[in-house]
């Protein structure tokens, strides 16, 4: 479904992203772990259309989205994608923000009112994004990019805001969600239990490479260097 290979990515001053190789068949949750500044956002925003790669290629649903030759733009890969930040539209209320990735016609449907009350906030659909405490905005981010139900979502660091409590239950149902709905997707997560208890795959990252990717329990319990076992709490 989701195919990466040999995507390098260089800013000016230094290279990002070294050769990633990355399957995730559909369907799959996969957990990406690492370290602060290791290039889990970078890569996700090549995956959703916001930076070009330098090398390598991006293929969804055996499409080629990205390529030093191809480029489709976000709009057209139908990727659901919650940014780090989490940027809301401040001129549209929470309603006017989940509806606003889908058709015209269904932003008055239920479906908007479904994600609201997935994220626990029916409440709250005609409040503005100022309105709201940065747990509620980022829950707001979350909703709209499952809205448009389109496949393949990538979240970075979704539950980021949320306190422990509602991190728990939240991030349990949209997994529940995704699972439900056979979407295939990648979460960005700095802890290992979310990772190794919610997904199907984990990958690990350091210095804009894969170190491995596995299921959880083959990472855990077979970490393939001294970084993925630190990296995942498996060794001091
Ligand atoms: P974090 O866990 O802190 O979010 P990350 O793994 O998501 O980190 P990235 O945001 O992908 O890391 O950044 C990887 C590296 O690329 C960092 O060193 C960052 O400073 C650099 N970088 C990211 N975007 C740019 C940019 N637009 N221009 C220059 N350097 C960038
Ligand atoms: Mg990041």
């Amino acid at each position: 479904h989701l195919r990466i290979s040999g995507v390098s990515k260089s800013f000016p001053t230094r290279q990002v992203l070294h050769g990633i190789d990355l399957d995730v068949p559909r369907g799959t949750v996969l957990a990406l772990l690492g370290p602060s500044g290791s290039g889990k956002s970078t890569l996700l925003r090549l995956i959703a259309g916001f930076e070009r790669v330098d090398a390598g290629e991006i293929v969804i649903d055996g499409g080629v989205v990205a390529s030093t030759r191809t480029f489709v733009p976000p709009e057209k890969r139908r990727v659901g994608y919650v940014p780090q930040d989490g940027a809301l539209f401040p001129h549209l209320t929470v309603r006017g923000n989940v509806g606003y990735g889908l058709p015209r016609a269904e932003r008055k449907s239920k479906r908007v009112d479904e994600m609201l009350s997935l994220v626990g906030l029916d409440e709250f659909a005609d409040r503005y994004p100022r309105e709201l405490s940065g747990g509620q905005q980022q829950r707001v981010a979350l909703a709209r990019a499952l809205a448009p139900a389109s496949g393949l979502i990538l979240l970075d660091e979704p539950f980021n805001a949320l306190d422990l409590e509602l991190r728990r239950t939240v991030s349990e149902e949209v997994i529940a969600l995704l699972r439900q709905t056979g979407t295939t997707a990648i979460f960005v997560t700095h802890d290992p239990g979310e990772a190794f208890g919610a997904a199907d795959l984990v990958a690990v990252m350091q210095d804009g490479r894969i170190m491995q990717c596995d299921t959880p329990s083959e990472v855990y319990g077979s970490p393939e260097n001294a970084v993925v076992a630190r990296l995942t709490g498996t060794a001091n």
